[in-house]
């Protein structure tokens, strides 16, 4: 697959020779069609690169939030963090749900057990204060 940013500095790099050959000749409106292109040709690479560092920026996962879960950039799905640090591998976490080991979420790929809330069969009972 072609790079399209060192396609549009092929692209760039042909016009100027084509506009350096035109300056021989002397053809006004030829050479002011040519300036127009060059601009044009400069603009899309301006574009181009603002879109690759805008997708770059998206690929970038980062640990994040209470239970150390993988985030990218503009998603706030979590991702699996020990299939992601063990590979690079972007695999989604599902909801949470209620498992033995506590509320949480299970990877499917790797198995892995996030515990979100610890869960008890007991009411929880807030421990008496010696204060109050
Ligand atoms: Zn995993």
């Amino acid at each position: 697959m072609v790079d399209p940013v060192s396609a549009i500095k092929g692209i760039s790099e042909s016009v100027g020779k084509v506009s350096d050959i035109v300056k021989k000749y002397n053809d006004l409106p030829l050479m002011e069609e040519i300036i127009e292109l060059k601009t044009k040709v400069f603009s899309l690479q301006e574009e181009l690169l603002s879109a690759k560092m805008q997708l770059a920026q998206r690929e970038v996962m980062r640990i994040d939030g209470p239970f150390g879960y993988c985030f990218k950039a503009g998603d706030d799905k979590p991702y699996c963090p020990t299939c992601w640090q063990g590979g690079g591998k972007e695999v989604n976490l599902p909801p949470p749900d209620n498992y033995a080991g506590g509320y949480g979420r299970v990877c499917r790929v790797c198995k892995q057990l996030y515990v979100e809330r610890k869960t008890t069969l007991r009411a929880q009972v807030p421990p008496a204060s010696p204060w109050s």
